[in-house]
Parts: structure tokens; C-alpha cells; sequence
């Protein structure tokens, strides 16, 4: 059996969906592309994320200025892409119906962010 894969955003097994995800792959569950999605420039944020989301990681207009070229560390935007989609109600993005739990709530939620090790608790919802 191969090793069982998780989306760095959501925590959805994409191995499930597909053996062979990678790179370029589209998470069904959040809709990241693992290696775009995750690649920001801070010259682009605002474009990104709204300012309260900014302000909730700590972004500030300064910081944005001061490394305004330079690509954001991957932990830091997947973070900023989890707490996007989960303020965003955590929906499914692409909804084929397969790999969605029955009951995709909050407790469900619980569970595949612990694939990656996240604490709901720490997204405050
Ligand atoms: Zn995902």
C-alpha cells in the first residue's frame, strides 16, 4: 500500500482521490494547487486576503512593504490559505460527492486537519 497523502492546506487525503497526486494537482476538497496556490509574493497579498484576514496572521502594511518581492515561507501561506477557506465556511470546492464525509461540519473538519497536524482550536471558529 502506498503512503497515504494530505492536501498541506486542508488536510484532505488527496491520495484517496487520486494515487498519484503531486504538484499541479487541484485539492477537491479546499480547490489549493499545491505549489501555485501556496507560491505568494507579498507584492500580491492584497489581492489575495482581505486586511482582516492580513491582521489576523500578524500581516502588517509595513511588513508587506519591507518584503514586498520576496515569496512568502510555505508554512506562513498555507496558513493564510487555511484560514481564507475556513472563514470562508470551509466548503467543499469541488463537490463530486465521493470523498465528502456525510456530515462535513465542524467535528468532520476536526478530524482532517488533524491529518496535518492542526488544531481547529487554533482558528478560532
Ligand atoms: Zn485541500
Amino acid at each position: 500500500m502506498s503512503k497515504a497523502r494530505f492536501c498541506k492546506v486542508c488536510g484532505f487525503e488527496v491520495s484517496k482521490h487520486d494515487p498519484n497526486f503531486g504538484p499541479g494537482d487541484i485539492c477537491m476538497c479546499c480547490g489549493s494547487e499545491e505549489g501555485f496556490s501556496d507560491d505568494i509574493v507579498y507584492a500580491n497579498i492584497n489581492n489575495l486576503f482581505t486586511d482582516s484576514l492580513l491582521q489576523e496572521v500578524g500581516i502588517t502594511s509595513d511588513f508587506i512593504e519591507k518584503y514586498l518581492y520576496e515569496v512568502m515561507k510555505l508554512d506562513g501561506a498555507r496558513k493564510l490559505l487555511r484560514l481564507k477557506w475556513i472563514r470562508d465556511g470551509y466548503k467543499w470546492r469541488y463537490e463530486s460527492g465521493r470523498y465528502k464525509s456525510e456530515s462535513w461540519d465542524k467535528e468532520a473538519l476536526r478530524k482532517q486537519l488533524l491529518n496535518i497536524n492542526v488544531a481547529i482550536e487554533d482558528y478560532n471558529i
